[in-house]
């Protein structure tokens, strides 16, 4: 029988959570195969067991697997019995089926044996140096411990032994929902996307809000953040996206403030009703795109009168990041080419042509004396869409959205 071996890492530093961890990770790793060909997900002393079935196709379970956080690196292995013989002659055997290793050819390998089962009578070393000799008297080939053409590693159970050639690299971080729920601020740029996989890949599970001026615009921003939404589920699994109706609070907000001031005081818009949204679906923080800087609502001034809203903390993975870093990150995550869809951000519109560097927040505060702050929050968050992702699409699901006021936010079943 064939399966895939999965290590992590970081996870296993975590203490009395551990198995809570292990069992965090072994359904991330269910919910990422749901609709392949997988027999079953096992911890197994260290490590997690995928079984593949005969349908399972290989490419696709590592695409899957290699986007679950928490994975360290795992490797598509076999069982065999636990004798020296055993282990090497079943090695042999594989590596003389077509397509066992690379057709460039193998020049260079290494034996790498771990041992769960500490009363095997050999050593690591031990059994490393017995099935390396023999592969090696066999096939000819160089023993490289530093960069091998061909790893092969060894893991003794007490009941069988694992067998692997060769190692796929796992995306690290810490198994979704481990470090709660987050509620990233998504606008459609290039930014807050990676700021939100950031939270992911720490074991955040991210819902995320967006703030739109349609019917005042077009509908672009939204359909970017849709898209945006459906991308980044496939690394989180399931996904939740609110949309905010925006436009009108802008127009208010023109309508009563010096214009230097709008984007502090939209911003300050957002983030209370994000607060009031964190509660509805257990948010334990907020997180933005914001990096020190980069426009002139983001100097330390500003983002301090922004903070100033709201009690919960507000996370800003990318504060000290060039654009060219989150660029080239947004590229790597495949978000930057919806990104950079033309469309008509919320915030371009009426932003005045000299913002506020530093705000102060006691002309802030006096700008908002004549705005209707509690009622504009309430409206926002009573007029508020939801829309649910989930990744691998159930089949019957595909194309289905649910939008809905406020009861059918609070009250729906919150995704895990
Ligand atoms: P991004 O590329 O993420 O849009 P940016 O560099 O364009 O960032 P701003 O547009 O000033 O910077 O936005 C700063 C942060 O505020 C964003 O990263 C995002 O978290 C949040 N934000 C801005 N506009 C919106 C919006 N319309 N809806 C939701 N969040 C927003
Ligand atoms: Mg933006």
């Amino acid at each position: 029988m064939h399966s895939v071996i999965v290590h992590y890492q970081e996870i296993a530093l975590k203490g009395r959570n551990r198995p809570w961890f292990i069992d965090r990770l072994a359904s991330s790793l269910r919910d990422a195969t749901a609709d392949l060909d997988v027999t079953h997900v096992r911890p197994l002393m260290g490590r997690i067991e995928v079984g593949l079935g005969p349908a399972a196709d290989w490419s696709a379970v590592r695409e899957r697997l290699g986007r679950v956080f928490g994975v360290a690196n795992f490797a598509r292995s076999r069982s065999t019995g636990r004798e020296v013989d055993e282990i090497a002659g079943a090695i042999l055997r594989h590596l003389a089926e077509p397509d066992a290793v690379a057709a460039e050819g193998v020049t260079s390998f290494r034996v790498r044996a771990t041992r769960a089962d500490k009363t095997y009578p050999l050593t690591s070393p031990q059994i490393e140096r017995e099935v390396g000799g023999r592969i090696k008297a066999a096939r000819g080939w160089r023993v490289d411990l530093a960069s091998p053409d061909l790893p092969i590693t060894i893991e003794v159970l007490p009941d069988r032994v694992f067998y692997a050639l060769g190692k796929e690299p796992g995306r690290g971080g810490l198994p979704t929902g481990t470090s709660g729920a987050v509620l990233c601020l998504l606008s459609g740029g290039i930014d807050s996307p990676v700021a939100a996989y950031r939270l992911m890949k720490r074991g955040c599970r991210v819902r995320f809000v967006h703030f739109h001026a349609y019917p005042i615009l077009s509908r672009a921003s939204l359909d970017k953040t849709q898209e945006i939404a459906d991308l980044l589920t496939r690394h989180q699994l399931r996904s939740r996206l609110y949309s905010v109706r925006f436009g009108e609070i802008q127009q208010t907000i023109v309508l009563s403030a010096p214009p230097p001031l709008r984007v502090v005081l939209y911003r300050r818009m957002m983030m209370r009703i994000a607060e009031r949204l964190a509660g509805v679906c257990g948010a334990k923080a907020l997180v933005t795109g914001e990096a020190v800087g980069q426009v002139a609502s983001q100097t330390i001034e500003n983002l301090a009168v922004i903070n100033d809203v709201v009690s919960l903390p507000v996370l800003r993975p990318l504060i000290g990041s060039d654009k060219e870093e989150i660029t080239q990150e947004a590229r790597r995550l495949g978000t930057y080419p919806i990104s950079i869809i033309p469309d008509q951000d919320c915030c371009t519109l009426f932003v005045p042509r000299r913002p506020a560097t530093r705000a102060r927040p006691e002309d802030v505060k006096r700008a908002e004396r004549n705005l209707p702050v509690a009622e504009l929050v309430d409206r926002a968050v009573a007029g508020v869409e939801r829309q649910d992702f989930l990744f691998p699409v159930p089949a019957a699901d595909v194309g289905s959205t649910s939008g809905g006021g406020p009861d059918a936010a609070a009250a729906a079943a919150e995704p895990r």
